[in-house]
């Protein structure tokens, strides 16, 4: 497949000549096993230019759909993988915009990257080797890199990864209590996710409040399908609820966040499940979906039980009472506490779920301006707590600003 003409320059500045004054723009790509999100970000005032989803690769289902600015829209691929779903995003860049560099959103760096990266050969080789830490995620995200070399060749590529920002997590808070040997012979830790959005809102909360980050203790909760919430003391991330995987911690969609581990075995003998059945129904069978057995999705679980549902009620119960314990714990991380903040789909949109969890969060000083927590926050600082009590905070998470950010600043800083 031939790809359409389009205004792709490489860093140092070689571009279209048509073209006077191109903007300069930062192609974030996200890849699933199946999909790639992707968005491309304009480095001058940090818009979003465009942003989509590449879905269903490799079936005849195929198909693209991006937004840009309010006009949406849609294309068949049928067949297409993820290359040739590549070059039909070359294909509906805006012809002004220039891509100086892709960001790649890498799942799991390991200790081996506790920084974004400009990706070259041996960056690949350390991403493959965190490949057993990841199996699902880092596979996909190295199939995305590969593509967009071929379909970028020559524009710098930057790899951001979910974990970085928790490598300054100090040992009593990574390691698990099991023999030693396993962190030092097969990497056994908690390495924690969600970090390119927990450092986002942390800055952004710093920003808000008018206060420096490095004098601040934050909690931040990322509630989204996943869910991870983060202690983060002077802009560094001291203690977070996800491990080694992004199963551990609070209760989530589908997953079912911490259990106590001698479930598989008491499962195994009950139900004759081998492990993969069993972390199968972890993974996908459990958290809100598996409590309520109505959704994964908390808007339809607020809906359902707003209509009586005593089961979505459950869910959301559990879901916001152990919220409310990962966060009171994650403060023996903090030296101090000038604010919670809430974040993603769940901790930006739903009055009810923050207002649930601070019911439980009155020994912490938490109270709630009903009004503002309905507003989903006041105007400029995203507060809805009350004054003189414990500062809550709603800050909407912004990941692909900040993998475009990264990925810029990685540029720059070698260029
Ligand atoms: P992802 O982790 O896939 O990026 P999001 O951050 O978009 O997901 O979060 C999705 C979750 O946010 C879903 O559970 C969805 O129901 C929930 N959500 C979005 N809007 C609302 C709302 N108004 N009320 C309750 N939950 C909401």
């Amino acid at each position: 497949m031939s790809v359409p003409s389009t205004t792709i320059a490489s860093a140092d500045g070689a571009q279209d000549p048509a073209l006077a004054d191109p903007r300069p723009a930062v192609l974030i790509v996200n890849c699933g096993s199946s999909s790639v999100k992707f968005a491309l970000i304009g480095t001058r005032r940090e818009t979003l230019i465009l942003s989509g989803l590449a879905e269903r690769l490799g079936s005849p289902q195929a198909r693209m759909t991006w937004k840009a600015g309010d006009a949406k829209f849609t294309k068949e691929l049928p067949d297409a993988d993820l290359v040739v779903a590549l070059h039909e995003m070359i294909g509906i860049l805006p012809g002004n915009v220039r891509v100086v560099a892709v960001g790649h959103r890498v799942v799991h760096g390991a200790e081996a990257f506790s920084h974004s990266v400009r990706i070259d050969a041996d960056v690949l080789a350390g991403i493959e080797r965190c490949n057993d830490l990841a199996p699902l995620h880092n596979p996909a995200n190295l199939a995305g890199i590969r593509a967009a070399q071929k379909v970028f060749p020559g524009i710098p590529q930057v790899a951001v990864f979910d974990t970085a920002f928790h490598s300054t997590l100090p040992p009593r808070a990574f390691l698990y209590a099991v023999p030693y040997d396993w962190y030092t012979t097969d990497g056994v830790r908690r390495y924690g996710f969600h970090g390119t959005s927990h450092r986002f809102v942390a800055g952004e909360a710093a920003r808000r409040l008018g206060r420096p980050l490095e004098a601040l203790g934050l909690i931040t909760a990322h509630l989204g399908n996943g869910c991870s919430a983060a202690a983060v003391e002077g802009g560094h991330s001291v203690d977070t609820t996800m491990g080694i995987s992004p199963l551990e911690g609070l209760v989530m969609g589908t997953r079912s966040g911490d259990i106590d581990p001698s479930l598989h075995e008491y499962m195994a003998a009950r139900r004759g499940w081998n492990l993969a059945r069993i972390m199968q129904s972890l993974n996908r069978e459990s958290g809100l979906l598996g409590v309520s057995g109505v959704s994964n999705d908390m808007r339809t679980l607020v809906e359902a039980a707003t209509g009586g549902s005593d089961r979505a009620q459950l869910a959301i119960d559990v879901f916001a009472y152990r919220l409310a314990k990962s966060v009171s714990a994650l403060s023996a991380a903090l030296s101090r506490l000038d604010a919670i903040v809430f974040t993603g789909g769940i901790g930006e949109h739903s009055a009810y779920v923050r207002a649930r969890t601070a019911e439980h969060l009155k020994v912490l000083g938490v109270d709630l301006d009903p009004a503002l927590n309905e507003r989903h926050g006041e105007p400029l600082t995203g507060r809805i707590s009350r004054p003189g009590t414990r500062t809550c905070l709603v800050v909407p998470t912004n990941e692909e600003l900040m993998i475009a950010r990264e990925t810029l600043q990685v540029v720059q800083s070698q260029s």
